[in-house]
This record gives structure tokens, sequence and C-alpha cells, in this order.
């Protein structure tokens, strides 16, 4: 094979890529991809890992790769804090500014999203990075294939060193062998992947774009300020996160003149989404099932299977965009800027979502 050189290092002599997803998108496999296909097909040296926390599914995921000449060892095994590319697998993650972290004016963002980079930057307010979108959901759709598959034709167009041959190579060979039914929709899903990404040009010193700059936001508490014994609510912690980007199209939805406030939902739901307050039930004083607050739903269902009476439903999320029975815990410190509408705005309930599900243990 021959050998590559790289457009493009840091200080160190590596070209790093990071990507930002949710768990079920693929973005570990597709960083796995990406790092083989360094070694195996580009004449690089590589190196990638992902990292995700216990529940993998609709959690955020991240994955870090490599690349280097193939003389060099790689003796550095740390996440990827400035990198030369930057995957975003779901727009809504654009929400949390900390996605774009570690990011220049060059560095080259890749998203999955149906609008323009014009809406994009305007909306999320992005200040740095060349913007390349990709309808990957989509395409995913569409072709039968998965959206990581997208995404990887969509990067490697934009990094310029990959040719669209190592990737179907590659695809060839991890997906090949385990699901070759899907083979002919993911390569189709990367060739579009490749051709249709698009570059929103150069932004100038005239466009009008409300800029919110990266990490300029003052916390109100931090380790000099908290007061002792307090914690902070804040960073790393889930209690003020919103997971709704999480969600695949489906909600549970609640009609409450059927519930019976067993409280079963409660106990189940992984992510203290049910909102109980002291009341009245047929006569007697109780707990009262009063809805649900959907910042912290994942779109499980599990509250669905357990409900004894059906007072909740699956619904499809596209279908309700004002949420009845919502309502938000008033318990918990919030500020108003951790819950921006991000929303589940993108829906996987499509044929490729239900061919996944086949593949991976015939749930359908
Ligand atoms: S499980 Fe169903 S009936 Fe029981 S409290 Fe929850 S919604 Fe109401
Ligand atoms: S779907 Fe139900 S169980 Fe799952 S997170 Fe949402 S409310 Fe909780």
């Amino acid at each position: 094979m021959k050998e590559k050189h790289l457009p493009i290092t840091n200080e160190s002599g590596y070209y790093e890529v990071r990507l930002e997803s949710i768990g079920g998108l693929g973005a570990n496999l597709c960083g796995k991809m990406m790092g083989e296909l360094g070694l195996e097909y580009l004449g690089l040296n590589s190196a990638s890992f992902s990292s995700y926390g216990s529940e993998k599914t609709g959690t955020p995921v991240k994955a870090f790769i490599r690349f280097c000449d193939w003389k060099k060892e790689i003796r550095i095994h740390s996440p990827v804090v400035r990198p030369h590319l930057l995957g975003i697998f779901h727009e809504a993650l654009l929400g949390n500014p900390s996605v774009l972290e570690g990011c220049q004016q060059k560095t080259q963002i890749v998203i999955n999203s149906e609008e323009s980079g014009e809406v994009l930057i305007k909306k999320y307010g992005i200040s740095v990075g060349e913007i390349y979108t990709v309808p990957a959901q989509q395409i995913a759709m569409k072709t039968h294939s998965r959206i990581n598959v997208v995404m990887l034709g969509a990067m490697a167009r934009v990094m310029g060193f990959v040719p669209l041959d190592a990737i179907n190579e590659i695809c060839k060979k991890a997906l090949g062998k385990k699901y070759p039914d899907a083979l002919a929709g993911n390569l189709e899903g990367i060739r579009r992947g490749y051709e249709e990404v698009a570059k929103y040009p150069q932004r100038d010193d005239k466009d009008e774009i409300h800029i919110r700059r990266i990490g300029t936001e003052v916390p109100q508490w931090g380790y000099e300020t908290a007061p002792i014994g307090g914690i902070n609510p804040l960073y790393g912690n889930s209690v003020a996160s919103d997971v709704s980007p999480s969600r695949q199209g489906f909600i549970p939805v609640f009609i409450p003149e059927r519930c019976i406030n067993c409280g079963l939902c409660d106990s189940t739901c992984p992510d203290m989404v049910f909102q109980f307050q002291k009341g009245e039930y047929k006569g007697r004083e109780m707990m009262i099932n009063k809805g649900l607050d959907y910042y912290h739903c994942k779109g499980c269902l599990r509250c669905v299977e357990v409900c004894p009476v059906q007072a909740l439903v699956h619904g499809v999320e596209a279908e309700y965009p004002e949420k009845p029975w919502f309502l938000p815990n008033q318990e918990m410190l919030r500020r108003p800027e951790n819950y921006e509408k991000t929303g589940a705005d993108g829906y996987i309930t499509s044929e490729s979502y239900l061919t996944e599900k086949r593949m991976e243990g015939g749930e359908v």
C-alpha cells in the first residue's frame, strides 16, 4: 500500500477527529471504521476509541480518532480536545455549546441536518469552524442504511485525503459478512453522503449572525463561589440536562382520566420523569400523577409497558409538538438557558430504523 501524507496535523503530528453523538446512531462503529481505514487502506497509523456512559442507547457518546504517519507510534490515548474534524450525528446536540468545545476557525464541522449551514449558524449561534451539512438521517431512510455510514461518507469527502473506494472497502469488511443483505444499502448511503455533503460558504465580517461565544457564559457558582457543603447542579449532572434529543421519535402520552395513581410508572422510569403531588383520588388523600417532565424523558417507553390501565400509551413525537401533560419538575434547580428548545426534531421511525432492529435481534 502506498504511504500517505496527511494534509494537516497538530504540533504532535496527529490529525484528530471527534464524533459527537447519542447512543444508537452508530458513532462508536463509525469511529472504529475510521480507525481501521487509516491502518488498512490509507497507509497511516491510527487509533480510535469511544466514550459513553453506563446506559449506551440514548445517552451522549463521543468517539475519538487519531491519524499520523505510519512510522510514528501513537502514544497518546486521551480524548480529542482540539479536533481537525468534528462530526455531529444529531443536530439537536448543538443545543449544548460544549459539543463545539476546542473547535477553531479552521475546524471542519460536519452536521447531520436537513437545514442549511446558514440556518444552523443562526439558530445555534455557531461562531467557530467551517460548517458542512448532510441530511444523513433522510439519506439513511431512503437507502435503508444507517446514519453512521452516511456520515462516514460525508466526513471522508470533507477530510479530503480519504478516497470513496477506501470507505467502500472498509464498509464491506465491517458489515459485509455480518449483514450481507444490508450491504448494498449501506454502500449507497456512503455514496450519497460523500456526494451530498454541502459546505456553507465562508462567513465574512458583513454577515449579521448572532454569535454566542463558547465558554463565555459566567457560571453563577463555581468551585470558588459555591457555598460550603453545596452542590453544583449544572456541570456533569444529568439533573439539569435536557435529554430530549435522545428520543428516537416516540414519547409516552399520558391519559389522566385512566390513571389509577399506582406509581408503577414512577418506579420504572429511570429518569425521574413523573411528577407526583399530594392530591385526592376516589375520596382518599394520596400522591397523584400530575404529568411528565419531558426534558428528562429519553423515550424508552418502559413506563408504557408497565402501566396496568393504559394511562400511558405509545405516541409519535412528531404528532405532539405541544406535549399535553408536560410538567417540568418544580423542585429542581435550573437556569432557563439549560432548556433551550432543542427538542427531538428528528424522527427515526423509518424503514431504516426498523431494518436495524431486525438486524440486531428481530424485534420487529
Ligand atoms: S402506571 Fe399508569 S396508572 Fe399507574 S400511576 Fe403511572 S400512569 Fe397512572
Ligand atoms: S419513556 Fe417513560 S420510562 Fe422511559 S424515560 Fe420517558 S417517562 Fe421514563
